[in-house]
């Protein structure tokens, strides 16, 4: 999804305040240590109080250390290793002030409808584009924003490619440049001619050129005024990350006035592909909800990846699901990579990446692949970095 840089934000009725990443234990890692020890000090019921009471402090000491151990091994990044090909540099201003509270898929979400005598919003009692029993709220500042987004790359052990103003996407990287994989837009922000953009990946500036926004500004992929980039980019051999798929819900009438279903038609993309058979293109979000068409696209154009970001925690999950099972049982599953799309809302991250861990129909291996590995292999990044921790900070 881009910015939607005019939202209009009603109250909010029911709203997750951002937990301080920092102050939260790791999920899953210290509770089941923990109902361990428990079990082992109900097992030794009946020996002598002060026994008990001394091996009650051992377990304390214990249990004290090992939260300090898993906290240790979250922050250096004990996950074995993802590549997030969708995450967002951009400050809160761009999203409303303040950007409004979102829905995610760890919950029910439902699409009520809208009465046009009211203007829609995407929050707030009734008339909702979007509605679910709590709502995630983005932080407070930008500083938090940067802070809490890095802090999650580094314990789920992420490296993203990240887009937003190259001002914005500069700063992040010089924050955690192990981290961060720079991309810029050709087609939004500030608006720059290929020569410019030449020069600026000759620099170092940048490494991917996403996330292209045509569909908001009611563009085919193949439009004329799109080719000199794409020819550009064929000959540099960038990346090419583009939005095909859905945006917030009601985006023509929220913030994007020229943003059209039909131009998520993966089929839009195939001239583009066509004229230039070395481009290395993804499209981000599948091309949801047009799996069939995209199904035809990955068969027929087979240096075509995509993303499942923003519809692995925006769709209802089960939905989602359907969605990447279809792609992977019809032999996708080596082109597709994951992605967050996280705008201004940290914590999407993780609800992204337990919807592929809740994915049943997914093996181990299929996991790894969707990732880390497939993203790898379209970065031309060395695939071992996949399979253990993030020791050599493999770069762009
Ligand atoms: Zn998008």
């Amino acid at each position: 999804m881009v910015n939607p840089a005019e939202a209009e934000v009603q109250s909010k009725t029911s709203e997750r305040q951002m937990v301080p990443e920092l102050l939260v234990s790791p999920e899953g890692t210290a509770p089941s240590y923990l109902q361990l020890r428990i079990a082992e000090i109900a097992s030794s019921a009946g020996e002598p109080m002060k026994t008990n009471a001394l091996r009650i402090l051992f377990v304390i000491a214990g249990v004290a250390g090992l939260i300090l151990a898993a906290n240790a091994q979250e922050t250096t990044g004990q996950h074995l290793p993802i590549i997030d090909m969708h995450l967002h540099a951009h400050t809160l201003s761009m999203y409303g002030t303040p950007p409004p509270a979102v829905c995610t898929n760890d919950q029910e979400i439902v699409f009520p409808g809208w009465d046009p005598r009211e203007p829609l919003r995407l929050e707030g009692t009734g008339n909702q584009a979007m509605s679910c029993p709590l709502r995630l709220k983005a932080p407070a500042t930008d500083d938090q924003l940067l802070l809490q987004t890095i802090h999650l790359l580094e314990r789920y052990n992420i490296r993203a490619v990240t887009s937003g103003p190259l001002d914005e996407v500069t700063k992040w990287h010089h924050s955690a440049s192990d981290r961060i994989i720079p991309a810029v837009p050709f087609d939004d922000y500030e608006k720059r001619d290929p020569e410019a953009f030449r020069q600026l990946f000759k620099e170092g500036k940048f490494a991917v050129f996403a996330e292209i926004s045509s569909q908001y500004h009611g563009l085919s992929p193949a439009d004329g005024s799109l080719e000199p980039y794409f020819a550009l980019a064929e000959e540099l051999d960038i990346p090419v990350g583009i939005h095909m798929g859905e945006g917030p819900p009601g985006a023509a009438y929220l913030w994007s006035s020229k943003y059209r279903a039909r131009l998520t038609s993966p089929f839009l993309l195939e001239e583009v592909l066509v004229r230039h058979p070395r481009l290395r293109v993804y499209a981000m979000h599948y091309g949801s909800p047009l799996v069939d068409e995209m199904l035809a696209m990955l068969f027929s154009h087979p240096q075509l990846y995509v993303d499942v970001s923003g519809n692995d925690w925006m769709l209802p999950r089960k939905e989602f699901h359907s969605h990447l099972r279809r792609l992977v049982e019809a032999g996708f599953g080596k082109r597709i990579m994951f992605g967050s799309d996280e705008m201004v809302w940290p914590q999407t991250i993780k609800v992204a990446i337990e919807s592929i861990e809740s994915a049943e129909f997914l093996n181990e291996e299929q996991r790894r692949d969707i990732f880390c590995r497939n993203a790898a292999r379209f970065l031309r990044l060395d695939l071992t970095s996949c399979n253990s921790q993030l020791e050599n900070k493999p770069r762009l």
